[in-house]
């Protein structure tokens, strides 16, 4: 049984397999949508929150020519993102192989998909393997430098064991130019933890999500147990169903100093959309994406469930340091 070897340092890494294989099944078997099927999801707001939080870190940091390495890139649902930032390289890895094969076929401009398009000026290399456990400055020993790296809505996937939040951090960094910049959005642990605690029960949620620990991370216990391996099952209505685990995010930060990678900002989505929805530019985007009502300018055609969702998650820079010879 697995409460057996759970201790065990070889223990915990096949402990930890199983849950990774949870994960990559869950995302593999997840179908494209169809337009409709897309437009009746009950978090098709929320799915265009994020979308446009995406974008605004990509029009942010992206810059014509830049070679871009998106870890966990899911169905390509980023690629056009990168296209209108006329970058000019991308490779995109997926540990989930029916995602990899979507991302492919999206790439590759398929007929029947909603963004009929045509097709994207960037060459593209598309991977499937685990971001997390494989040394990729091996694999892409020839794709590399990139000036930019982005890990959307998936780093939090690295952190089940110490290991793989290093693996994680030193792919990132071994594949960053010097200067380069590192993007992502994951789930903010300090809003989750809050709930948590606020919470009667050790299970949470609205009418979209919930979110369960099996066992009582009280603030003593969090703060005297490993960070790493700290495990909820999450659910996300029409979106995700599956393990995931805590980031605390002042561990995160001096873990990837030691990977030369520092912190230009962490923002909590909802101070983000707070922050760049002030902006013009940033406004019309949101409206171009159908994440805004007629004329609204703030986030009113997301349902307050939706909007709570919206809190989980936090958006992160980080930049690959320069190293400065003293001549
Ligand atoms: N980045 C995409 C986006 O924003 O649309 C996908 C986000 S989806 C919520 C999380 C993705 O992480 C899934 O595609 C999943 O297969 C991927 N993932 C999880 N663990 C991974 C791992 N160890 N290596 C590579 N990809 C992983």
């Amino acid at each position: 049984p697995k409460s057996r070897v759970k201790y065990t340092p070889e223990g915990d890494a096949h402990f930890s397999e199983d849950f990774v294989q949870k994960v990559a099944d869950h995302y593999s078997a997840r179908t494209n949508q169809t337009l409709e099927e897309r437009e009746a999801s009950p978090i098709i707001h929320l799915k265009k929150l994020n979308n446009w939080i995406k974008s605004v870190l990509v029009q942010l940091y992206a810059r014509r020519g830049d070679a871009v390495l998106d870890l966990a890139c899911g169905k390509g649902g980023d690629l056009i993102k990168w296209d209108k930032a006329k970058i000019g390289y991308y490779v995109g890895i997926d540990i989930a192989e029916g995602s990899i094969e979507d991302c492919r076929t999206r790439y590759n401009g398929d007929a029947d998909h909603h963004q009929r398009r045509k097709k994207f000026s960037f060459p593209a290399r598309l991977i499937c393997g685990d971001c997390y456990e494989v040394r990729l400055d091996k694999v892409l020993a020839d794709d590399a430098p990139f000036d930019i790296c982005s890990c959307q809505f998936a780093l939090h996937y690295s952190w089940s064991t110490e290991a793989r939040a290093r693996r994680a951090l030193a792919n990132v960094s071994a594949l960053l130019r010097p200067g380069g910049t590192f993007i992502g959005t994951m789930p903010d642990a300090n809003v989750i933890i809050k709930k948590l605690r606020e919470a009667e029960e050790l299970v949470f949620g609205n009418s979209v999500y919930w979110i369960r620990f099996d066992e009582d991370y009280s603030e003593k216990k969090f703060k005297s147990s490993s960070p790493y391996g700290i495990k909820y099952k999450f659910h996300l209505e029409d979106a995700v169903d599956c393990p995931e685990w805590i980031v605390p995010f002042n561990i995160f930060k001096s873990l990837a100093e030691e990977y030369d990678l520092e912190l230009v900002f962490v923002k909590n989505a909802h101070e983000f959309v707070h922050e760049y929805l002030k902006k013009p530019e940033y406004i019309d985007l949101m409206r171009r994406l159908g994440a805004l009502g007629d004329g609204n300018q703030d986030q009113s055609t997301l349902s307050p469930d939706e909007w709570e969702v919206a809190y989980l998650y936090l958006a992160f820079v980080l930049k690959k340091v320069k190293h400065y010879h003293a001549s």
